[in-house]
């Protein structure tokens, strides 16, 4: 019998079955927690369906105090859920906290928006309103590489919108979230969160459940398009964010000291194992030894350890399968480039692989072209910056790209021309959620955040009356 439990109609349950989760850093399980079946997730949806009507009816101020107090709760326990986060999840301790701090934050500010309808006309002739309705049961589906945080991006609009709600967190890491299943129970009225985990196994049911009204989904574009199809049965509403292969442009008048620690930080963070993490470096000639080199001697010097041990920078890959993939693309950057730091899995138990830089590697290899989705950077050469956004442009992706250089508009100008839902000037990953977050291309359908991000929640009623 577990501790964990799942969230079903306000109840903590078991699962039907249980699974173990692994710490990525040992390899040892750290803990046994529920399963959900299919039943179980049809009473999920049947338990969102319940609690829709009078959750919707519920004044908007008492669903955002709702969100309020859960991001209250959340915080009162932030030491605890940011030490399991790293268990389950991998990443340095100082990076979980401020996952679970960021979680807080975005539920805050994400409950504290607006959902205001519009007057379109009102004269003698007719008056038009628009107004926001909820949509129903939401299915959220996260990740592993962000369990919790990618929570605060779906639940506070959903729930602050009217909607009820049904999470799926990723099987190698539901044990956070069941945490936070355990505060819903007590602040949420039954039925409005809900909680199944599974073993990859319930995606489907959940994607063409007929009484699932939206689908809000993290994860790769490989899975994404499977999301994308199962919805169509019932022309359910989705919002993908998907993979990304985020270049980041470095043009020849940088001082390669000064850009390299945004850029390898920007590419190493939670092991590489960020959606928005640079993926791939084009480094203008003039520069391109020296910004190597920089680049090299970070990755020699980051420690790489168990995230609970004081001052580990970078922690192991979050699972087996994410760890043989990226081994993967390790043989792929020994056969088509320079490898000058790292290369190489650490010989010691837990998915570590140090941080790996490799040069005078081209475009056409899977190293550039795939999304690693760990701690592995080539730098490619490019002498002409027009060439190089081309090449950058020339991926099914675009969910995030950055422009490095001390002429402003000359890295105004190719931010503009880069085929990507973000680009950062002279930086790589800073987002809130003040700041609508999308994809272009295959990274995605709509965004997150902001009040963009609420109104995909919704559906646009009409109201047309007659003078
Ligand atoms: P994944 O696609 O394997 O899994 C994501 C979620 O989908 C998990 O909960 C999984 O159980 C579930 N799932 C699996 N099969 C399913 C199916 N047939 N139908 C519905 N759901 C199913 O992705 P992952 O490996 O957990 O995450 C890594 C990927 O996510 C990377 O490509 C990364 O770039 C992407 N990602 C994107 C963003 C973003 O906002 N764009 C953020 C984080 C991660």
């Amino acid at each position: 019998m577990s501790d964990y439990k799942l969230l079903i109609g306000g109840k903590l349950v078991d699962g039907d079955a249980t699974m173990d989760v692994i710490n990525p850093a040992t390899e040892e399980i750290l803990a046994t927690c529920p399963r959900g079946s299919e039943r179980q997730l049809n009473e999920a949806v049947a338990a969102g369906k319940k609690a829709f009507k009078a959750w919707a009816k519920t004044p908007m101020a008492e669903r955002r105090a709702c969100v309020m107090k859960l991001a209250d709760a959340i915080e009162a326990r932030l030491d605890e859920f940011a030490r399991l986060l790293t268990q389950e999840q991998g990443k340095p301790l100082s990076e979980s906290t401020a996952e679970i701090a960021y979680t807080s934050a975005f539920l805050r500010y994400l409950a504290s928006l607006d959902l205001e309808g519009r007057l379109i006309e009102d004269n003698d002739n007719r008056r038009v309103e628009m107004r926001r309705k909820p949509l129903g049961v939401v299915g959220c589906i996260i990740p592993w590489n962000f369990p919790v945080l990618i929570v605060a991006f779906k639940a506070p609009v959903a729930l602050l919108a009217g909607n009820t709600i049904v999470i799926k967190p990723a099987p190698t890491t539901p044990l956070t979230t069941l945490r936070l299943g355990e505060l819903c129970a007590e602040i949420f009225p039954a039925g409005v969160v809900n909680i199944v985990t599974d073993q990859n196994d319930l995606g489907a049911a959940l994607t063409s459940h007929p009484d699932i009204a939206k689908i809000s989904f993290t994860g790769s574009t490989e899975t994404g398009k499977k999301v994308m199809a199962s919805a169509a049965s019932t022309i359910k509403r989705i919002t993908l964010e998907l993979g990304g292969n985020d270049a980041a442009i470095v043009l020849g008048d940088v001082d390669p000291k000064v850009v390299a620690p945004g850029i390898f930080g920007g590419a190493t963070m939670n092991a590489g194992q960020v959606c928005l993490a640079v993926k791939r470096v084009y480094a203008h000639d003039s520069i391109y030894d020296e910004l190597c080199d920089e680049l090299a001697k970070l990755a020699d010097a980051a420690i790489v350890d168990d995230g609970l041990k004081q001052g580990a920078q970078i922690g192991p890959l979050q699972n087996k399968m994410q760890y043989e993939k990226v081994k993967g693309f390790l043989e792929d950057a020994r056969a088509n480039g320079n490898i000058i730091a790292g290369g190489e899995v650490m010989d010691r138990p837990g998915y570590f692989i140090r941080p790996t830089i490799v040069r005078d590697v081209k475009d056409g290899t899977r190293i550039v072209d795939e999304e690693q989705f760990g701690p592995i950077l080539p730098v490619i050469r490019f002498t002409d910056a027009e060439d190089a956004l081309e090449r950058a442009n020339a991926s099914p992706w675009g969910l995030g790209g950055s422009v490095w250089s001390n002429d402003r508009d000359k890295a105004y100008n190719l931010a503009c021309e880069m085929e990507s839902g973000t680009v950062w000037i002279n930086k790589h990953l800073d987002f809130g959620p003040n700041i609508p977050f999308g994809g272009a291309k295959q990274s995605g359908i709509g965004v997150e955040f902001a009040e963009e991000g609420l109104h995909e929640f919704t559906q646009i009623q009409v109201i047309n009356e007659a003078r």
